[in-house]
């Protein structure tokens, strides 16, 4: 932080449900977040917490309350419920109750103008969220198009992504030309309105979107640039102008 008695902007985290799948807690439900985010947001200069999901809308207002900006961190495919298709073979693993809670948490970020930020599934759903539309599957709609779910190490860059001029995005990096990992199967396939496309594959898939506003930071990529930071620690920058964001916009 520039000033040190500054206090490190809340940075909430949205965690996801995974089965137990062995041992005495089997078939319980455990409320995780992949250390990554939380270690990418604390090096940028954030406070992260995790936020577990609940349901009731009293205790969800009062959760967001405590943050200054909203992560929402990547998982489960959206269920097409939500942009009124059916399920096509190639969707996989949903969790209906995570969209519900996260599309509330964006829900509130947006009154209050918090930052959000999405990665991944966090790019899906809050296109999603605002009006927008998912292939289920890429290599449903595109044949030609890329490997978007590598086999290589989660920190290992695999395929270009071109920056669209003054975008945000393009300031973060000032790069016109970034390489990224993926581990998306699904695309962005309607913009919502009020969202700008930032980045794009070399194939036509979204990579990056981003809200219209000046006053209010919403920006989201479809690769997992926490995972990155070790190797390519250009990424964090992703993570200083979000945290950025959410230190200006705190009362
Ligand atoms: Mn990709």
């Amino acid at each position: 932080m520039k000033n040190n008695r500054e206090k490190a902007p809340v940075i909430g985290i949205s965690a996801t449900l995974l089965t137990i799948e062995s041992g005495c807690f089997q078939g319980c439900e455990r409320t995780t977040v992949i250390h990554d985010y939380i270690q990418a947001v604390s090096l940028a200069g954030g406070a992260p917490i995790v936020l577990p999901i609940i349901e009731g809308e009293s205790q969800i207002e009062q959760q967001m309350s405590l943050v200054d900006g909203l992560l929402l961190s990547g998982g489960f495919d959206v269920s097409p419920l939500f942009y009124d298709e059916e399920p096509q073979k190639g969707l996989e693993a949903i969790c209906f109750d995570r969209d519900v809670y996260e599309m509330q948490l964006i829900e509130i970020a947006k009154r209050s103008r918090k930052p959000i930020f999405g990665i991944c599934r966090g790019l899906q759903l809050l296109n999603v969220a605002l009006g927008g539309t998912l292939y289920q599957d890429i290599h449903l709609y595109l044949a030609s198009a890329l490997q978007h779910n590598q086999k290589a190490k989660v920190n290992e860059a695999v395929h270009h992504v071109h920056l669209i001029q003054e975008t945000k995005l393009q300031e973060i990096f000032e790069e016109e030309v970034i390489v990224t990992n993926s581990f998306h199967h699904q695309a962005i396939k309607d913009l919502a309105p009020n969202l700008t496309v930032n980045a794009y594959s070399i194939d036509g898939i979204i990579e990056g979107i981003e809200g219209k506003e000046d006053d209010h930071f919403i920006l989201a990529v479809q690769w997992h640039p926490e995972l990155m930071i070790n190797k390519h620690p250009t990424m964090l920058k992703l993570f200083h102008a979000f945290v950025e964001a959410a230190q200006r916009s705190r009362k």
